[in-house]
């Protein structure tokens, strides 16, 4: 009695046409198949789609290609060359190309009605399963194969369906009755391959589920059998928070639920077929994206039991989007003028993705994936509408989508979104009712680079929560191995740990600064060739310690008051002043006058200083700043370049700068620019000079280029470490096209950054309403960065540096206000308690130096490790 029996375990691996073309591609499905059957004790089912490439072949025989029986004899050749390298004999095909090439004798073939078309696409399927059914038996498996139509029913049509839909892009009974799991275990073996992309339509011959069709019919089976998984096995590894090919940073995604899939699906990933979701989010079947090239990696695993996490999960770009802009006198006062306007839609069978609307204009936008959207379909649509309204098409554009749940409470957290998007046309900005996906369309030409750039602020604004390990997980880059870890810091080594708890144990809070990180670093830089001259940006820290040594490795030093003027004298006595910068900005007029005294070089940046103090300048040689129209950096708050900033001689006013100089007899022996700090693009410094000798050669007597600083460091595990040779290269191919002149540079954070940590001891952790926060005796009086830039700082607990860090974290300082924060988010011990030693790293440049006693608290200590 069927209904006695237990019903059986049932996984389902659905394998796509790269995945069924290779022989090896075909033992990895034999063994995915036995082992996930052995896995969950039961048994496995394998759809798969045709062999690459075939799909195709047989939809334009379908289509009546006029070379069709030629097509027909290149499958049939295909196939009896893949058999042959399965060692498998010609006859395990013989019938079904026999059936495929009586397709074209048929009767119906040249009416080519829509059932003929439904069984010419089929043949590819039932090929592809025949063949891996037959090889995997020859290799010893207990493997069966079935026909996917006994089993897949087309549902009845639906009022509004197309003849042509309803044969070859068909829904199917995602509800078995109730003998199908019984039926389904009755067949006698351990593996089942069967075909996707066909099923049973409702007068007994053959339908097709359409695009995508293979996933969708794994999901109908997964749903049917009420499975414990159905795996999409495929060429990547799983949906990303980016398409990897725009993005390379972009994160795989371990974890979604099925709405979030189905959205990131719907306006991007080609991954995985939104029509597939459905299914098996009704039977709450999980599902999971596999790679069939790296079957250790984790993958993307799709279900409804995951605990929301809320946050920007992907952010996606569709080309080709066309927009259509309807405008009309008091539109909305006429009734059903709605009505109108989209029955024309419908009347041309196109279908509208977003709706923009104001009181005399509704914008909609046509998506090319849903919609057969050819000029001649735009011609006779807009011809309809303009007799109701004024129609204009705008073409081509892109649909930029940020998926994920909880949109409308993340929008505080994206306005460097908004401000990025600012600088581009935007056409319309639609938010979904769902709440889960926020788009935006601009043309497509603006769109090009635009994606990394928006990643990587949604991770910075901490928008995309990628530092939840259940959702995200490695780059693609980690993935393809081409990432260059950080290094390990030198405070971790045991040695450099007990003097700092000992420093510690003297009082916190307190920096202790690594000299030879400095060194270190100063010796990487000398490293590049094509740089003639250096100096340090003492500002980031103007330690008499570190400037002695970077003077010892032999670097400039680069000043922008007059107190830093002065300690660079008493720290370096010796110094020539020739080896010493000056490059103030909107500074008293008598620091000019006191650093001309002292010899150093110093660097104007405006004509309104030569005209007010002529006496000032008259006969000297100095330096130009100039502001070449742009700017770069970590923060809206370090960019120095461009209309905005405040630093830099116009490049409009060079003439006028260059006439007044003359008229004082002034040589202008260097030109200079700095437009921003923690600039990641390498390319920058290579445009600068390019821009700079340009300038250079105008003026006749400058010798040397300073390209400024601004060179980044890796403050979190998601960033590099700079990649110096390929700024070197690029720094040297400029260089080669303009050899009359010295580069000099003058980077601050590089050298200091990774040689400092902020010692503080944990005061107090408190628990409220279930976040958790550890406060430090240093606050932002000690280290201004996070509270300043939203800056990252990696944060240890020093006294438990071998216990695992298992607990989420705040940590945050003693001072009165809100943005006293170090990080929301830290991964520390559990165990971390009041007393614990605690070390915020990487805090060398912009640390001490920005230091202020608010709340009047104490500076923190400063300690120098030789
Ligand atoms: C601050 C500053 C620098 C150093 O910038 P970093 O980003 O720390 O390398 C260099 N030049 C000038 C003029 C500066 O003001």
């Amino acid at each position: 009695m069927a209904s006695s029996r237990p019903v059986d375990r049932w996984i389902v691996l659905k394998f796509g046409g790269t995945s069924v073309s290779r022989r090896h591609r075909w033992n990895t499905i034999g063994d995915l198949a036995g082992k996930r059957a052995e896995e969950i004790g039961g048994r496995a089912l394998v759809v798969v789609s045709a062999l690459s490439g075939v799909t195709n072949e047989l939809t334009a025989i379908a289509e009546g290609a006029a070379d069709s029986a030629a097509r027909v004899d290149a499958l049939v050749t295909r196939h009896g060359a893949f058999l042959e390298e399965l060692e498998l004999g010609q006859e395990v095909l013989a019938e079904r190309l026999a059936a495929l090439r009586g397709l074209l004798q048929d009767p119906r073939a040249a009416g080519r009605p829509l059932d003929w078309q439904a069984e010419v696409l089929a043949q590819g399927e039932l090929l592809s399963s025949t063949l891996g059914a037959a090889y995997l038996r020859s290799r010893g498996l207990d493997v069966g194969w079935m026909d996917a139509r006994h089993w897949l029913q087309a549902l009845p049509p639906s009022p509004n369906q197309s003849a042509w839909s309803q044969r070859l892009s068909v829904n199917c009974q995602g509800q078995g009755g109730e003998d199908f799991g019984s039926r389904f275990d009755a067949q006698p073996t351990r593996l089942l391959v069967t075909q996707g992309f066909i099923a049973r339509h409702g007068d007994g011959g053959t339908a097709i589920l359409g695009r995508g069709g293979s996933d969708t019919s794994a999901a109908y089976f997964g749903a049917l059998l009420g499975a414990r998984g159905v795996e999409i096995w495929t060429d990547v590894p799983g949906m990303f928070s980016a398409n990897p090919k725009d993005v390379p940073d972009a994160r795989l995604l371990t974890r979604l639920d099925y709405y979030e899939a189905q959205e990131i699906a719907t306006t991007g990933a080609k991954v995985l077929h939104p029509r597939a979701i459905k299914p098996c989010r009704d039977a709450g079947v999980p599902m999971a994206i596999r790679d069939t090239g790296r079957p250790d990696m984790p993958g993307t695993r799709i279900d409804g039991s995951a605990e929301p996490v809320p946050g920007v999960k992907a952010i996606s770009r569709r080309n080709g989007i066309v927009l259509v802009s309807m405008e009309g006198i008091g539109m909305w006062q006429q009734v059903g003028f709605l009505a109108d306007v989209f029955a024309l839609f419908k009347q041309h069978g196109l279908s509208v993705d977003l709706i923009g609307s104001a009181e005399t204009n509704v914008t909609v936008s046509l998506d090319p994936s849903e919609n057969l959207v050819s000029t001649d379909v735009l011609a006779a649509l807009s011809a309809d509408l303009a007799q109701v309204c004024k129609v204009k098409v705008i073409v081509p554009c892109a649909a930029i989508t940020l998926v994920g749940r909880g949109m409308r409470s993340l929008l505080y957290k994206l306005s460097d979104v908004w401000a990025t998007f600012g600088r581009e046309r935007v056409h319309m900005i639609s938010q979904s009712s769902n709440d889960l996906n926020l788009t935006f369309v601009i043309d497509e030409a603006d769109a090009d680079g635009l994606l990394p750039i928006l990643h990587g602020e949604l991770i910075d604004s901490g928008a995309m929560p990628v530092y939840d390990a259940q959702v995200f997980g490695p780059r693609w880059r980690e993935i393809i191995g081409s990432v260059r870890p950080r290094a390990t810091p030198w405070w971790r080594a045991p040695a450099a740990r007990s003097r700092l708890l000992a420093l510690a144990a003297q009082g916190t809070p307190a920096y202790a600064y690594d000299l030879a990180t400095v060194r270190e670093r100063a010796r990487q830089l000398k490293a590049v060739a094509a740089i003639d001259r250096y100096f340090y940006a003492i500002k980031a820290n103007p330690h008499p310690h570190i400037l002695r040594a970077l003077a010892e490795e032999g670097f400039g030093l680069e000043c922008v008051s007059q107190g830093e003027l002065e300690r660079v004298f008493a720290a370096v006595p010796g110094i020539d002043p020739a080896q010493v910068l000056f490059t103030p900005s909107f500074a008293p007029i008598d620091e000019y006058r006191a650093a001309l005294a002292r010899g150093v070089n110093l660097t104007v940046d405006n004509v309104e200083l030569l005209q007010h103090w002529p006496e000032v300048f008259r006969g000297r040689a100095l330096w130009l700043r100039i502001d070449l129209g742009h700017g770069d950096g970590h923060h809206r708050k370090v960019n120095t370049g461009g209309k905005e900033a405040k630093f830099g001689l116009s490049a409009q006013r060079v003439e006028e700068f260059l006439e007044q100089a003359r008229a004082l007899d002034i040589r202008i022996g260097g030109i200079h620019a700095h437009l921003g700090s923690g600039v990641e693009n390498s390319g920058h410094w290579q445009q600068m000079v390019d821009e700079l000798a340009g300038f250079a050669r105008r003026i006749g007597s400058v010798e040397v280029l300073d390209i400024g600083g601004g060179l980044p460091v890796p403050y979190s595990d998601d960033d590099e470490p700079f990649d110096l040779d390929a700024w070197g290269r690029g720094l040297a191919a400029v260089k080669a096209v303009h050899p009359a002149f010295q580069l000099a540079i003058e980077p601050g954070r590089f050298l200091v950054a990774e040689c400092g940590v902020l010692l503080a001891h944990a005061t107090q952790v408190v628990e409220k309403d279930g976040a958790r926060r550890v406060g430090l005796d240093a606050g932002m009086n000690a280290l201004l960065r996070p509270a300043l830039y939203d800056a990252w700082h990696d944060i240890a607990n020093l006294s438990r540096l071998d216990q695992a860090c298992d607990a989420d974290v705040g940590v945050v300082g003693p001072i009165c206000e809100s943005s006293d924060v170090f990080a929301q988010r830290v991964k520390l011990p559990r165990a971390t308690a009041p007393g614990d030693v605690m070390l915020v790293a990487d805090a060398g440049a912009y640390g001490f130096s920005m230091a202020s006693t608010y709340n009047l608290r104490a500076l923190p200590r400063e300690e120098v490790l030789p």
